[in-house]
């Protein structure tokens, strides 16, 4: 599942959208989609210049300088594909536009937890759909993560809770903490200033090498010019329960925390 790298890496890819003209917009199936304060699903953004691809956390907002946005959510296997017009059409692709430089932007979702978001206004889609989010887990300090010190829930738990921290999934949640040497099962509320300064740091510090890494592909992930991400290689707890510990030679521990499949280290994580 794509998490803030891959997302922020599908971003830089379709920046060369900047500056084109949508010509064309067609939605093929509808359920994916989302109208947001009444805006046309109908041919949406035709007619419109891209002006700007932002990110917070896991999703994509295609901005307009004449004010609509589309939002993009890649959910599980979600991609947004850059093509030439006229590519044939893959399967399980829900909306397509043509653009003012030849090329097609297409959603293509087939398990379909992704969708999108048709807003007339930027302010519109952040009322709805960012300001739900907690901050973006690339810029995140110690303080963002005050809600720890009086919470009971496990700190891998609240490291997935996207209203407290954006874009980090279980990947990189396990990856960060292996970095911070904090043991994903600890609670929040017994975490040391330290501990917190430690774990924020690690955070920021995870994501950026997956991002120079392109992402990390472990089934479906591509950019939008269907390249595959490296960071996979770097993972150092994610993936590998049972197996030494990069650092100590240990054996990795591997169970159910949050519901989600979690990987430490029980010499280096304390
Ligand atoms: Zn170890």
């Amino acid at each position: 599942m794509p998490e803030l790298p891959e997302v922020e890496c599908v971003r830089r890819s379709l920046e060369p959208l900047v500056g084109c003209r949508v010509v064309e917009g067609r939605v093929i199936r509808s359920d994916v989609v989302t109208s947001i304060g009444g805006a046309p699903l109908d041919r949406p953004l035709v007619g419109c210049t891209i002006s700007g691809i932002r990110r917070r956390g896991k999703s994509l907002a295609v901005c307009c300088a004449e004010g609509p946005v589309l939002g993009v959510h890649l959910g599980m296997t979600g991609r947004v594909l850059m093509v030439d017009e006229g590519s044939p059409i893959e399967p399980h692709t829900h909306a397509v536009w043509r653009l003012s430089n030849g090329r097609e932007m297409r959603f293509v979702d087939p398990r379909r937890f992704g969708g999108l978001w048709i807003a007339p206004t930027a302010a519109a889609f952040e009322a709805e759909v960012w300001s739900r989010l907690g901050p973006d887990a690339l810029e995140i300090r110690a303080d963002d993560l005050g809600e720890t010190k009086t919470s009971r829930r496990p700190i891998k738990s609240m490291l997935l809770d996207q209203g407290l921290l954006a874009g980090v999934g279980n990947i990189y949640a396990d990856e960060a903490l292996f970095e911070a040497r904090v043991r994903p099962t600890r609670k929040g509320v017994r975490l040391t200033r330290i501990e917190l300064e430690r774990l924020a740091s690690a955070v920021r510090a995870v994501l950026a090498r997956a991002i120079s890494a392109g992402g990390s592909t472990l089934r479906d992930y591509r950019n939008a010019q269907g390249q595959a991400g490296q960071a996979q290689h770097g993972h150092r707890v994610y993936g590998r329960g049972g197996q030494p510990c990069t650092v100590c030679g240990d054996r990795l521990r591997k169970r159910l925390v949050a519901q989600r499949t979690t990987v430490w280290c029980s010499t280096c994580q304390s």
